[in-house]
């Protein structure tokens, strides 16, 4: 479905407009940040007073993601909204888009936030995509569990609702051990997918504009740890031309099928026979996309910017290989001690080639995402080679 809410004859909005974000964490924190650096004024909807992006942005709208005042004052301060987490209620951004430009709209944030329709999305626009999501079936009652087709187990049990990081996933291999899994669940409506021989995980950042335009950056290849993204290659190094060629087509076909204006980023799964297949999108930039900020022309957050204030995209060209590490709240704990210690960021910062992004949470708790590390260098081993130093340095297994 195609749905353009707004006509691509509305003018750009030039800084110093004020430009909002809906939701106060570290996207939205860098977002504001690489608006403000092109002049705007940034305003952040968000609940907690205390959060990444309301550290940085000029004004704080203290309220609830639903709250109709908080809202409107969003709407009547800013030139446009954009968004910085999925589960943003699509209601509240069709509230704002009666008053201000939103991008994305409510219909591409909605698609990505519920499983359901996200995979019924990629199994309809497969023809131009060419690419499937795994093979899935909705589990919402004890009768679909009697139901499962056998070759759908060993599967992943999802929340179709919030699920991030592998949060609200269950591994089962039996039917008993599905329905073990959605009464753990509080028995929400979740998605049973079968479980796929991953050869290894990419993810195609796209940006589209108003205009229709869209672009794509180069692939990326990504290492989860415990259900967290844990490392980001550019170039992959297991990726082959072909694969980037056939996902950034896919990706593109994506976002233009939405009629998507924004970031969006797409992660694929390549199966051991070579063989694609779209897992999930995230309709705002990603962590995957993080390297963009320092290997790229223009950022995943600068293009973010261009797209909601409708201006041309920026270009994607990679200027070097580049690995992108987390850095979770483990990296203030010693091995088996509750005693934060600061990390040694003085040495980090001695590698050649090293860019540090902390996001400004002063509570590091073991699994919190605290910040990243990006390493550039005229060559991905030495790119790498410098990750598996800072490692070493942040007591982190490389
Ligand atoms: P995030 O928000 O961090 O991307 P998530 O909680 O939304 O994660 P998924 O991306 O769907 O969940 O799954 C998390 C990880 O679990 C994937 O990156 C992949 O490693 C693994 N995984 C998910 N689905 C499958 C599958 N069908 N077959 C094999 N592995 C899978
Ligand atoms: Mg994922």
């Amino acid at each position: 479905m195609n749905s353009k809410s707004t006509s691509p004859l509305l003018p750009a909005a030039n800084p110093p407009a004020w430009l909002g974000v809906m939701g106060g964490g570290q996207l939205g924190r860098m977002f504001a940040q690489a608006a403000q650096s092109m002049g705007y004024q940034v305003a952040v909807l968000e609940p907690s007073d205390a959060c990444p992006a309301g550290q940085v942005a000029q004004r704080l709208v203290n309220a609830g993601y639903s709250d109709a005042a908080g809202l409107d004052a969003l709407a009547a301060q800013c030139l446009a909204v954009t968004t910085e987490f999925e589960n943003v209620p699509a209601d509240s951004l069709s509230r704002l888009a009666e008053r201000v430009f939103v991008a994305p709209n409510a219909h591409g944030v909605s698609v990505a936030q519920d499983r359901i329709a996200e995979k019924r999305f990629f199994v309809d626009c497969a023809a131009k995509s060419g690419v499937l999501p795994a093979p899935h079936t909705v589990i919402a009652t004890q009768l679909d569990i009697d139901a499962i087709a056998d070759d759908l187990l060993p599967g992943i049990l999802k929340t179709v609702r919030m699920g991030y990081d592998g949060k609200g996933q269950f591994r089962v291999r039996t039917r008993d051990e599905v329905r073990v899994a959605f009464a753990e669940m509080g028995e929400v409506t979740c998605l049973l997918e079968k479980m796929l021989p991953l050869a290894y995980e990419v993810s195609v950042l796209t940006a589209r504009g108003v205009d229709g335009e869209s672009v794509v950056y180069p692939i990326a290849e990504n290492v989860h740890r415990d259900g967290v993204l844990f490392t980001t290659t550019v170039p992959g190094p297991n990726v082959s031309d072909d694969c980037a060629a056939r996902a950034q087509r896919a990706a593109q076909a994506m976002v233009a099928e939405l009629g998507y204006v924004g970031v969006l980023c797409i992660e694929f799964f390549v199966l051991e026979d070579g063989s694609l297949v779209v897992n999930e999108m995230a309709p705002r930039p990603h962590n995957s996309g993080h390297y963009t900020m320092d290997a790229c022309v223009t950022s995943q957050f600068a293009q973010q910017v261009r797209a909601m204030a409708r201006l041309p995209l920026g270009d994607v060209r990679q200027h070097s290989p580049a690995v992108m590490l987390n850095i979770l709240g483990d990296a203030w704990f010693a091995d088996g001690s509750d005693a934060a210690i600061e990390p040694a960021w003085d040495q980090v910062l001695a590698l050649p080639g090293a860019c540090l992004h902390l996001y400004g949470k002063d509570d590091p708790r073991r699994g919190r995402k605290m910040g990243h590390l990006t390493f550039i260098a005229a060559t991905l081993p030495e790119a790498q080679q410098r990750l598996r130093d800072a490692c070493l340095i942040l007591g982190i297994a490389p």
